[in-house]
Formats: C-alpha cells, structure tokens, sequence
C-alpha cells in the first residue's frame, strides 16, 4: 500500500516537473530503469547549443523505451518533446516531409493526413517522438516496417553545437540513421511519405499450422499465439492486410466461429482483467480457449484516414472508441513489462513453441508469460545498418510479463540468442547484451563509434550505460548506489 501511494507521488511529481528545468527522476515505460539527471529543456537550437557546452549530456525523447536506453543518470538530460523543435513542413514535390525533434509520431500523422499522406509504416503507439521512435529501431509489420527507414535526411548537432546534416547516399547516413542515442541531439528528421491507402484488412482465429495459408494474397502480417495453448499447434490470431483493389467500400464479412464462438470472445474480452489478479490463471484459461477450437475469418475495409489501421482496423482509435477504462487499466500497455528481438523470419513460429516450451517449464517457479506473444512479420531488407531487417527478413518477436518478472523476459531472450545467433535487438526493448554484436558486426558497430568519437572529440554526448556495456566502450557513470558505497 506504502508502495503504491509513493509510486503515485513519484509520477505526480514528474507530471509537475515537464516542461521546468532542474534536477528531475527520469523513468523507463513501466519504471523497471530509472535515474536523476538535470533536465534541460531546448527551447530553440541556440539554446541547445549552449546547453551542450555546459557539459555532458544525452538525450531523452518521451522515454517509452522499456529497457532504459535513453537513461543516462547523473549529468544533462535534454528533454527533447518538451522543447521548441516543432517544425513541420511537407514538399508535394519530393513526398518528403521534415520533423522536427519535439513532434509526436501521432502530431506527424495527424499532420501528413492535412496533405493526404501517411508514414510508410508505424509502431502500435503514437506519443513517442518521431525521432526517439526512429532512433531505436520502431517498427510496424510489411514492407519496409522499420520506421527508421523510411529517412531521407537527418541533421543533428555536434559536440560544439555545430549543425550536421546527413542524407542518403552520404557514407555515414546508413549507421547514423537508426543509432540509438550515440548521435545526438538529431533536432530535425526528413523522412519518406506514402499516399493515404485503403487496405482489405483480414483477422483470422486459428491455429500456428495455417499460418502460410491464410496468409496468401497478402501483404503484410502481425500474428499472435496464446503462450499456454497447444504447444505443437498454438491457437493463433492472424491480422494481415492484402491491397484493396476497389476504390468503393467493400462491405464486412464473418465467417466461421461456432456455438462456441460467444464464449471465446467473452472471455478474450474479459480475459486482461483475470489475468492481472491471477497470473496462475492464465494457463487454464488460455488450455480452456485451445480446447474450444474456435476458426473465425472477419474481413473489414481500413479507412484511407485511419491514424491506426494497422493495428486496430476499425474506423477511428481504438484509444479513443468509448470509455474503456478496464481496457486502459488492465491492457499490456499499462500493466506489463515489454520485451522484444527479432530472428529470422522463417524461424518465428519456431521461435514461438521454444519461448512457450521453456516458459511453460518455468512455471512451478511462479513465472506466466502475460498475454499474448506477438510477431510482425518484417519483409524485405534496409540498407540501414542496424535495422532488424538489414540483412534479411524478420520476424519481430514481443514477450509479455508483470514488470516484476522482467527478469524471466531476459533469460528467455538469452536462451534464443544461444539457439539462434542470428537474433538481432530492438534497441528500445531488447535487453541490450554483448551477444548480439555479431549479429550487427563489430565492424558496424566499431564504425559508428568512429562517427561519433569524430563528431564529439571531447566525448560530452554520454549514452546509455546498456548501450555502453553492450559496445564495451567503457564503465558506466557512477550511479549515486555505486558513488555511495564506493563502488566507483
Ligand atoms: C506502449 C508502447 C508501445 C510501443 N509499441 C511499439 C511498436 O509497436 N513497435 C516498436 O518497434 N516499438 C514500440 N515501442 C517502443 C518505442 O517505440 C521505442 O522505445 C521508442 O524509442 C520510444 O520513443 P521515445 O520518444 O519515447 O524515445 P526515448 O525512449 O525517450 O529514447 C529512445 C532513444 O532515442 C534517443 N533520442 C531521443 N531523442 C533523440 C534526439 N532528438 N536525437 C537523438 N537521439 C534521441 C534517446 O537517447 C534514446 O537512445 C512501444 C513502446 C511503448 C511504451
């Protein structure tokens, strides 16, 4: 009780603290990482400038990452959203649209729909920075899903506060654009847009087996098995979207479901909010919904003006569709620690019935997966460095739980990575760890740290302390814990 009430003042405070200066607690999403630093806020680029000459210093976008990579404690935060980088502009002549650093990725849609454009691809959340989003790697699902990708420009500020602008075809574009705080502050972004679209979206229930088969016709594809049903041929919810060749409103199709169909989806529906109370429950109800066998296909027509559609293909936000309050309280979103990685993607069901193997053998030790494991199927291949899919296509693989037990996340991901060393990182949710710098190449990896010792001789830009043990590129900052005991 004690914890809860202090967690709450904890949140009130920084609530009052954005937008003022001064010594602040800055979290990860869901405060499994947090860390005092003194936030500065950049009113204009004059000003950051002159903020970066007053010492060391990192940037901190609208600190959603979950694994803590924009957390650097102890020196200069540039709060990044709450300054005055609000440029938006589009030029209908090239399709390309600039950003500026403060935008939110929902403030830029919102603005490329006044143009009839959309972004070529998006995560499921929309108040992240755009430049945060891209800098860690986002990612919706399709052809080219990483966000990161989608960059024809970018211009950031030196270790002296002097502009550098990079675009496509320069030498350094392809690492700086998508490099994880280690080139920093990138205060404007100019990035590739798309005709607003209409998509056949298709929604089926199913199981794992089926998956290349109700995939045909399509062009992109996010699915998700229930951890707990069965581990040979997991019952599987397929979201994929094919090209709508009509330009009318093609009407909403259902089909399949059974008499059993109602009580599968009520106890989907109801099935968050057990789930927070009773984790030991999620097996049973999850072997319950396995032994109801239910096979669903609902077709629906996305609206070219859905800021969503990719997610929830109804008309308008699932965020903003009636006052769903247990939806916002008892969601993944709100509730559950995030972990995520990316493998091959013709491994990814195979990856699935191993994560759900192992971590059903963990359960005597009290640990559930919560939820779902998702995956987003990213096809295609990006000249981008360290995108998931620079080398070849991939499935992106998203693990659940209390943030309690972030801690089983790792292991699970660490298992994989002994498994399948091909495993690359989402650098706002995977926990960073040395084994992933093959599947990035140290010599990328040692390229960007030229570029960055080149851009900040006097090495003022700190980045996160994941980061830097993941680079081995030096101890970390003395925590005020390590400072205390002596440790550093
Ligand atoms: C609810 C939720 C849903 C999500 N859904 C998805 C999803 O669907 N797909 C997906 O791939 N990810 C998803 N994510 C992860 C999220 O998109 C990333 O972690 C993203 O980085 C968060 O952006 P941010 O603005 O909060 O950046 P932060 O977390 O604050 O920072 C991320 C990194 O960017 C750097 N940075 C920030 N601003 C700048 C700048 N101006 N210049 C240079 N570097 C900068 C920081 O130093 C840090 O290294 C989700 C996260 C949440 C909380």
């Amino acid at each position: 009780m004690r914890r809860f009430f202090r967690e709450r003042r904890e949140k009130r405070e920084i609530a009052q603290a954005v937008g003022r200066e001064g010594k602040r607690r800055i979290f990860s999403w869901i405060h499994v990482f947090r860390g005092e630093a003194e936030a500065l806020i950049p009113n204009d680029e004059t000003k950051l400038a002159a903020d970066i000459a007053k010492g060391c210093f990192s940037c901190v976008g609208q600190s959603h990452s979950y694994n803590g990579v924009q957390i650097v404690p102890g020196i200069n935060a540039m709060m990044m959203p709450e300054g005055g980088f609000k440029n938006l502009s589009y030029d209908p002549a090239t399709g390309i649209a600039t950003v500026g650093a403060s935008i939110s990725v929902r403030t830029c849609k919102e603005f490329l729909l006044t143009h009839d454009r959309r972004l070529l691809n998006s995560g499921n959340f929309m108040a992240q920075t755009v430049v945060g989003a891209l800098m860690t790697g986002t990612h919706g699902f399709g052809e080219r899903a990483v966000m990161a990708d989608a960059i024809h420009a970018l211009t950031f500020l030196d270790g002296n506060g002097q502009r550098v602008r990079l675009q496509r075809g320069d030498a350094d574009f392809p690492y700086v654009a998508l490099s994880f705080g280690t080139i920093a502050p990138i205060i404007e972004i100019e990035i590739e847009t798309v005709p607003t679209e209409a998509f056949i979206s298709n929604s089926h229930i199913n199981r794992l087996s089926k998956l290349r088969e109700l995939q045909q016709g399509t062009i992109a594809s996010n699915w998700c098995v229930l951890p707990y049903s069965d581990p040979e041929d997991p019952m599987m919810m397929l979201h994929a979207l094919a090209h709508c060749a009509v330009a009318q409103r093609v009407p909403e199709k259902k089909s399949g479901g059974g008499i059993f169909a109602p009580i599968a989806r009520w106890v989907i529906g109801n099935y968050q909010t057990l789930d927070r109370f009773l984790p030991m429950l999620r097996r049973p109800m999850q072997r319950v919904l396995d032994r109801l066998n239910v096979k669903q296909h609902t077709q629906i027509q996305t609206d070219p003006r859905d800021l969503d559609y990719l997610y929830d293909p109804k008309p308008g936000l699932a965020s903003e569709r009636a006052p769903d309050i247990l939806h916002g309280m008892f969601s993944t979103t709100y509730t559950g620690y995030n972990l995520a990685f990316f493998v091959p993607l013709e491994k990814g069901p195979a990856v699935v019935k191993f994560i759900m193997r192992e971590a059903d053998d963990l359960r005597d030790l009290g640990f559930f997966l919560k939820g779902i494991i998702s995956v987003r199927e990213i096809t295609g291949t990006s000249d981008v460095k360290f995108a998931a899919n620079h080398r070849e296509p991939m499935a992106a693989i998203d693990l659940f739980a209390d943030p309690r037990d972030y801690a089983w996340l790792e292991r699970l991901q660490r298992l994989v990575l002994q498994y399948e060393p091909a495993t690359r990182p989402h650098f706002g949710k995977s926990a960073l760890m040395p084994e992933f710098r093959s599947s990035l190449g140290q010599d990328n990896l040692d390229r960007l740290m030229n570029i960055h010792r080149q851009h900040y001789p006097k090495a003022n830009l700190m980045f996160s302390e994941r980061v830097r043990a993941f680079l081995d590129v030096g101890k970390p900052l003395p925590g005020e814990a390590a400072a205390d005991a002596r440790l550093a």
